[in-house]
């Protein structure tokens, strides 16, 4: 079904206005009301949670997290920045294969599984996307996902 890809993202996000405040965490929206995407709500959503959440999970109190949409040729770019703790450069590479955390001690008191990035890269792919993954440690990390859009209809 054809998605209007920015609503849909505000809505998903509103679910996460009490954990933001909760860490004070700065929140920032670029989003380009145009792309239209096909697929699968459920799909979309669990992308945008998995994201969204290592964006929150992994940025200290006071930090700020950036959301980006912007409508392209063909396709459409998502783009989530934050000011969290990043990846070491040893890490990046594997971050999106299954149960690969980082710091493995951490899970004791955060509860992940190492799972939502390896199904993000999944479920993009699955919607012929493509995703990239930034980062430096201390500094922050930007993930982009890129996805095909709904031709605009030059005729109306
Ligand atoms: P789950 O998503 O299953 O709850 P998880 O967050 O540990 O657990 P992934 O989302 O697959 O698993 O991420 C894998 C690892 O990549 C994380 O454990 C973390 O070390 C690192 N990571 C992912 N996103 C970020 C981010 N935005 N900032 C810093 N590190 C990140
Ligand atoms: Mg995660």
């Amino acid at each position: 079904t054809p998605i209007a890809y920015a609503q849909f993202i505000e809505d998903v996000l509103a679910k996460y206005e009490p954990i933001l405040k909760e860490k004070q965490l700065g929140l920032q929206l670029e989003l380009d009301p145009d792309p239209i995407i096909l697929g699968d709500e459920g799909r979309i959503e669990q992308i945008l949670h998995n994201v969204f959440d290592n964006a929150v999970k992994y940025t200290n109190p006071d930090g700020f997290i950036k959301i980006t949409l912007r409508q392209h040729k063909g396709d459409c770019e998502l783009i989530v920045t934050d000011t969290g703790n990043g990846i070491p450069a040893a890490d990046l590479p594997y971050v999106m294969n299954r149960f690969y955390r980082v710091n493995k001690a951490r899970s004791r008191f955060d509860g992940g599984s190492g799972l939502g990035l390896s199904i993000v890269k999944k479920l993009v792919e699955l919607q012929n996307g493509k995703i990239e993954i930034e980062s430096r440690e201390h500094t922050g990390t930007k993930v982009s996902i890129v996805l095909p859009t709904i031709k605009e209809d030059w005729t109306s």
